[in-house]
């Protein structure tokens, strides 16, 4: 955790187009079929249009972008000449640093060799790969758009280009998933050896077929117990293999973390581009509309402003929870004596007090300044969940942290 700084060192640019909806999915995206992409889409082509007005008229901010992220939806649809241009108007507008971690996340089946290389002389230097499973009937259940086969293509364009960082994210806890299947998904995704992997674990949305077709917890997803037990399994098979399990649901190789995601998880300022995107700048969260028309026409009261943002900023005491909430999904935990110098002693007090039950089931640890596990008679610099087993309890200790902190400040 670092303190908070003003100036936003990072943006995230939506691009809020998929081939199909994966039956799981509640993002703000829509279906262009698998046809579509690029400059053959109009619908696609006029999005990047109004991305771009939105970029430029974003006030300047004096700090050059160290990290850019396309998310979506599915930005490998956009061709390499739009994600070029999304890039040249981002640096003419704040400049990005020589060194910045640029990444794409991308979809097997959607992009080529050539469109690759594309990407990667505009700058793009990291992959995430929406892989999610390995098998073939558990891909088509999930309704994703590639099968298994795309997937090692994929692997093999990436390396090919020579994109020297790339990320995997897996799905766990699917419906007729066995620990067994979700043991060789690990092996597979291990045998690729990527920098960086995320393991992601089933939300069941209400709104989604996922949500009208099961009941979180009932047959055929798996019970608590067994996503518990796959959960463990991630941990511990990917340390195993070299990877540090540094937040929640994040894995890296040495040097790899996601500088991108950090910025979000030290609750640091960064710009949010697109349809559904959120920004944080100058201590306000801005939530754009989820739908096209909406958001076009927001773009065009917010051009009219001169970029001004109509929202109020963070309370100090929403600050303190929202950086609680994010800095304890770190492996890094939550520094006390930045939380001292930002949000005062008593809240350091209310932090300590409320987790020491917590520390009886060893789900959480202190650490010294050294950042050795400190001595459990003094006040810890630093404190963290520990791995698996508070990571995955996660929920409760931040519920009983918000409820003593909002409970002290009434
Ligand atoms: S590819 Fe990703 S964003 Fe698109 S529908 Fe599937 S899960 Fe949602």
């Amino acid at each position: 955790m670092k303190l908070h700084r003003v100036c936003p060192r990072g943006a995230y640019v939506h691009i809020p187009f998929c081939r199909r909806r994966c039956f799981y999915c509640d993002f703000p995206v829509s279906v262009v079929g698998d046809r579509k992409s690029g400059e053959n889409s109009g619908t696609i082509a006029e999005y990047v249009e109004v991305l771009i007005e939105e970029i430029e008229a974003t006030p300047r901010s004096p700090h050059p972008l160290e990290t850019v992220f396309f998310g979506g939806g599915t930005p490998s649809l956009l061709t390499a000449a739009q994600i070029d241009r999304l890039l040249t108007v981002l640096d003419r507008q704040f400049g990005i640093a020589s060194d910045a971690e640029i990444s794409a996340e991308m979809d097997p089946g959607t992009f080529d060799r050539a469109k690759l290389s594309g990407y990667a002389r505009s700058g793009v230097n990291r992959v995430s790969l929406g892989v999610q499973a390995f098998e073939d009937d558990l891909l088509k259940l999930c309704g994703r758009s590639h099968d298994a086969e795309d997937i090692f293509t994929a692997v093999e364009n990436i390396r090919h280009v020579g994109i020297p960082n790339f990320s995997l994210d897996l799905i766990s806890g699917l419906p007729h998933q066995s620990l067994e299947q979700w043991r060789r998904a690990l092996d597979r995704a291990i045998a690729i050896s990527p920098n960086h992997l995320s393991c992601y674990d089933l939300v069941v949305e209400p709104v989604t077929p996922f949500g009208r077709f099961y009941k979180p917890g009932d047959r055929p997803l798996p019970d608590d117990d067994l996503t518990a037990q796959m959960y463990r399994l991630a941990a511990e098979m990917l340390s195993r293999a070299g990877y540090e399990h540094y937040e929640v649901s994040n894995y890296a190789k040495k040097g790899f973390q996601c500088r991108h995601n950090r910025l979000y998880w030290e609750n640091q300022p960064y710009y949010g581009f697109g349809m559904g995107a959120t920004s944080y700048v100058g201590d306000r969260r801005c939530s754009r509309p989820r739908t096209r028309k909406e958001y076009y026409e927001w773009v065009a009261r917010y051009k009219a402003s001169g970029g001004a943002i109509d929202e109020p900023p963070t309370s100090t005491e929403d600050r303190l929870l929202e950086t609680l909430m994010l800095g304890f999904r770190l492996s890094d935990g939550v520094n006390l004596l930045e939380i001292r110098e930002s949000f005062g002693a008593e809240a350091v007090v209310a932090i300590v007090e409320t987790l020491q039950v917590y520390d009886k089931n060893n789900w959480i640890e202190g650490l010294d300044r050294s950042g050795a596990i400190g001595e459990r008679r003094s006040l810890p610099a630093r404190v963290r969940l520990t791995d698996p087993e508070g990571f995955l309890f996660s929920n409760t200790i931040l519920a009983s942290l918000f409820e003593s902190l909002t409970v002290e400040s009434r």
